[in-house]
């Protein structure tokens, strides 16, 4: 846990529950101060950081909504305050709501684009200005852009979107020595992948990898926690697939 004063600092979008979270933990666990970003979900945010300051940990719960680039500056200007420069943004915060493109509504096109695009286009421009060099980046990506499984036309765009941005922004930051890479999930059990699935559609994602199951939280938390450490120094630009081998 980082007890020490000079620890690392990381903002970790989207981290009140699902994967953000088991990010937020392992980074705490690997020695990082950590923002703990969310949008509403309060309490569930106030719970993780009690959970590791009990630890011995130093983390802090910022409310934003990664959409609006006033919150985004604010997010990065308290934890700057309370926590020091800022070396590690992971740009976890995302939405999923699977419907075709032909029934797919304005709120919800503009949604998805506002949160995933424009979320992660907020946090990248505030951290080109705000963060130290040598820090590191990580985007969200998903597999399901590799599956162009109907449903999934519009989230599909916002994460070709991101991995577009992972690849130009880690060249625009020449000269400062920070990485920008993605990880790209395949199905993980979180209320994001849950919510709205039958038990049997469940089932049938679970069989798609050759390893036979979904992913967990923490199986994420770990590509992210090498790609945010010192070990990773010279993955740049890069997107990792973690999904059992799904795709
Ligand atoms: P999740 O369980 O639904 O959690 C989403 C998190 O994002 C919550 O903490 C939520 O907090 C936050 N959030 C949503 N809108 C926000 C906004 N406008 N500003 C700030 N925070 C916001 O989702 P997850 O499954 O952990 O997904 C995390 C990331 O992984 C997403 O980028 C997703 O696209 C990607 N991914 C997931 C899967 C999967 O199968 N689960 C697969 C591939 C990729 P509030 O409740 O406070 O809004």
């Amino acid at each position: 846990m980082n007890t020490l004063d000079n620890a690392q600092v990381a903002i970790v979008t989207g981290a009140s529950r699902g994967i953000g979270a088991a990010v937020a933990q392992r980074l705490a666990k690997d020695g990082f101060a950590v923002a703990i970003n969310y949008a509403s979900s309060s309490a569930e945010a106030d719970a993780l950081v009690t959970e590791l300051t009990a630890a011995g940990a130093k983390a802090i719960a910022v409310q934003a909504d990664v959409s609006n680039a006033d919150d985004v500056r604010r997010m990065f200007e308290v934890a700057e305050q309370q926590l020091g420069k800022v070396d590690v943004l992971i740009n976890n915060a995302g939405v999923l709501k699977p419907v075709p493109l032909a029934d797919t509504s304005d709120a919800l096109y503009d949604q998805t684009f506002d949160i995933n695009v424009r979320g992660t286009f907020n946090t990248l421009r505030e951290a080109a200005a705000r963060m130290n060099d040598g820090g590191r980046i990580v985007n969200f990506s998903s597999t399901t852009l590799a599956l162009n499984m109907p449903g999934y036309a519009i989230y599909n765009a916002t994460k070709a979107a991101v991995e577009a941005f992972t690849h130009v922004f880690a060249k625009e930051l020449r000269g400062r020595n920070i990485t920008v890479n993605a990880v790209a999930p395949g199905p993980v059990a979180t209320s994001l992948f849950l919510d709205g699935k039958t038990e049997e559609q469940i089932q049938n994602f679970a069989k798609m990898p050759p390893l036979q199951r979904l992913g967990q939280p923490d199986d994420i938390a770990s590509v992210v926690a090498f790609l945010a450490s010192a070990d990773a120094g010279w993955v740049n630009g890069q997107i990792l697939r973690a999904n059992g081998g799904l795709a």
